[in-house]
């Protein structure tokens, strides 16, 4: 579903490129199993619903989308082990639903280097999008990423290897359309990054202020509401755990304290909700939810 949200002036979209369905492990970490299912039911394989969302502000200096999804290069077997939907181009259908073209993106902001964030930043030049040649999904926009989760996704560990995948970026690259950027960034008027690091060295996400209103897109640093309601909820994707617990109490004070709009990038369930205070620590109080189509088959 495309939202519509406004902050201040600002007019902004939550998009989603769909949903795919992945162990629960992998969100959940070390929290049990009987813990998290209360929070989402996993199917008989032990996979969970899981969104792949997307920002799209209207700014001064263009049209800004943060993140593209998974996109459609993966291959059809892997698409099919994670239950992906197989209409193509499920990002782009839904910018359109905003009323815009893939050229009119002026800028495509990279949160970080993982598949499920800029799969969709390429794709195959074939009728048929089987492989091919690549090009840019967004011909004109510039392409923007932090330089240290350029190069971990540039070289690569055995852990990391599978979820970075050159073919996303280096096409970009070898374009001079991927501009390399050290630290937090204003993009626009209302619009900057701030770096959060923990499920990865530089993740970056998104504040969008205007007239005393607040956004936070928090990408990674919190996939699920309840990641951000327990700060030891982390999942077993980060990099370094503890860093992940640190930066979402700072960015737990920040949001309640603007009482920012939280979108979340990855819950199937809670796609936006605002911070409240409790003496235990913070709930999240929801404010768009979605029944994700759960699907009892797979
Ligand atoms: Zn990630």
């Amino acid at each position: 579903m495309a939202y519509p949200v406004k902050i201040g002036s600002l007019q902004c979209y939550i998009l989603s490129d769909g949903l795919q369905y992945v162990d629960g492990g992998g969100f959940f970490g070390l929290i049990p199993r009987v813990l998290w299912q209360e929070v989402v039911e996993p199917n008989a394989l032990n996979q969970i619903p899981v969104d792949a969302r997307s920002l799209l502000i209207e700014s001064d200096a263009g049209l800004i989308l943060v993140d593209v999804g998974n996109g459609d290069k993966l291959p059809a077997k892997v698409r099919q082990r994670f239950g992906m939907d197989d209409r193509r181009l499920r990002l782009v259908g839904e910018l359109a639903r905003a009323g815009y073209r893939p050229e009119d993106v002026n800028i495509v902001l990279f949160t970080h280097f993982h598949g499920d964030h800029i799969g969709g930043a390429t794709r195959w030049d074939t009728e048929d999008g089987t492989p091919g040649p690549l090009v840019p999904v967004f011909p004109r926009a510039r392409y923007i990423g932090q330089r240290i989760e350029l190069a971990d996704a540039s070289f690569p560990n055995e852990r990391t290897a599978a979820t970075y995948v050159a073919d996303n970026f280096k096409p970009l690259l070898e374009r001079k359309q991927l501009a390399i950027v050290d630290g937090p960034q204003r993009l626009a008027h209302g619009v900057r990054t701030d770096i959060v690091p923990g499920h990865t060295r530089y993740l970056q996400a998104v504040w969008v202020e205007d007239g005393g209103e607040a956004l936070l897109f928090l990408t990674d640093a919190a996939n699920w509401a309840v990641h951000f309601e327990r700060l030891a909820w982390v999942p077993s994707y980060d990099i370094d755990p503890l860093t992940s617990m640190e930066t979402k109490r700072r960015l737990r004070h920040e949001a309640a304290e603007k009482d920012a709009l939280l979108v979340f990038q990855h819950d199937s369930q809670v796609v936006t909700g605002r911070l409240a205070a409790n003496p235990r620590g913070f709930t999240v109080r929801p404010e768009v939810t979605e029944l994700a189509h759960h699907d009892a088959s797979r």
